[in-house]
């Protein structure tokens, strides 16, 4: 790159950079001129584009989402209180811990509000902000179809409609606040829902044995591994999980909404993120096939 190039480039990323500053105020609702908030985050700008290499576009597009991050932390913590701007309750529904089974036990929160999201499977962590792929189950809030926006959130006035009895990461987690702790008690699971309910635990732990996302990913890696060959595992695997929730829908006249947080999401749901889907024929039988794209 020309020594010309080389200061166009520096000229368009402190524009850029200005453009990002007003963004991250404008989210947050902080007090501030852009040119300000740069200025608090001038030392931890500078170790982060101390190494970046301005030709690499991956490299780039990498530092721009830390420094975007950055802003948006540093322009949070300018107003030490929640200005209910909904963002915490618009971008992720919470994850219940031990503290909020008063709250299942005062019918505030009900199953059908909950689903789980099972070991093996990717969770958001809304403390390290970042997609991982669960070592133990969780049990989650839902979400309003179609977004991320917790069911709970009132769009109309920015408002929680359980905000006095509102799960305890809501409570935890100021995200103004560089302070704000992780919190320290156990997530719930459904063991500490159901085990009491004998007959339907012992069916969740089979489907646990039978049906994990360990061995679901295993199917999916012999799949390609035998160029389809293998497919009637994968769909022993369905066929299994379709059985289990059919039979917890008759026996315990569940529906769906609540089946989710007895035996997770169906294991159909996940076969979008390999690109395959599941055809279902009138004669009762299933096909998988590769998604086409338009
Ligand atoms: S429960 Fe209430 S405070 Fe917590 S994310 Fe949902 S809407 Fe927000």
């Amino acid at each position: 790159m020309s020594d010309q190039d080389t200061f166009r480039e520096k000229d368009f990323s402190a524009t850029v950079l200005i453009e990002e500053a007003r963004s991250a105020i404008w989210k947050t609702q902080a007090r501030m001129e852009p040119r300000d908030l740069i200025d608090r985050v001038l030392p931890e700008l500078r170790e982060i584009t101390s190494d970046i290499d301005l030709e690499n576009s991956e490299q780039d597009a990498f530092v721009w989402r830390k420094i975007r991050d950055l802003l948006i932390r540093r322009a949070y913590e300018t107003r030490p209180y929640c200005i209910r701007c909904g963002a915490c309750c618009k971008n992720h529904a919470p994850t219940l811990l031990m503290d909020d089974m008063a709250l299942l036990n005062k019918n505030i929160i009900r199953p059908e509000h909950l689903f789980t999201v099972r070991k093996g499977e990717l969770g958001y962590c809304n403390f390290s902000d970042e997609t991982v792929e669960l070592e133990s189950e969780m049990i989650k809030v839902k979400s309003k179809t179609g977004s991320s926006t917790c069911i709970f959130f009132q769009g109309f006035d920015r408002s929680c409609s359980i905000y006095e009895n509102r799960p305890s990461q809501c409570r935890t987690q100021e995200c103004w606040s560089q302070e704000s702790t992780l919190p320290t008690q156990a997530h719930m699971s459904r063991k500490d829902i159901f085990e009491r309910v004998e007959s339907l635990w012992k069916i969740i732990c089979a489907h646990e044995e039978r049906c994990t996302h360990d061995e679901w990913k295993k199917a999916l890696s012999r799949l390609e591994a035998t160029r389809g060959n293998s497919v009637e595992e994968l769909l022993g695997i369905l066929r299994y999980d379709q059985t289990v929730r059919e039979f917890v829908s008759e026996r315990f006249g569940m529906n769906e909404e609540v089946i989710e947080l007895v035996v997770g999401r169906p294991m159909e749901n996940f076969l979008s993120l390999h690109g395959l889907e599941l055809l279902h024929s009138s004669d009762g039988t299933c096909m998988l096939k590769p998604i086409e794209v338009s």
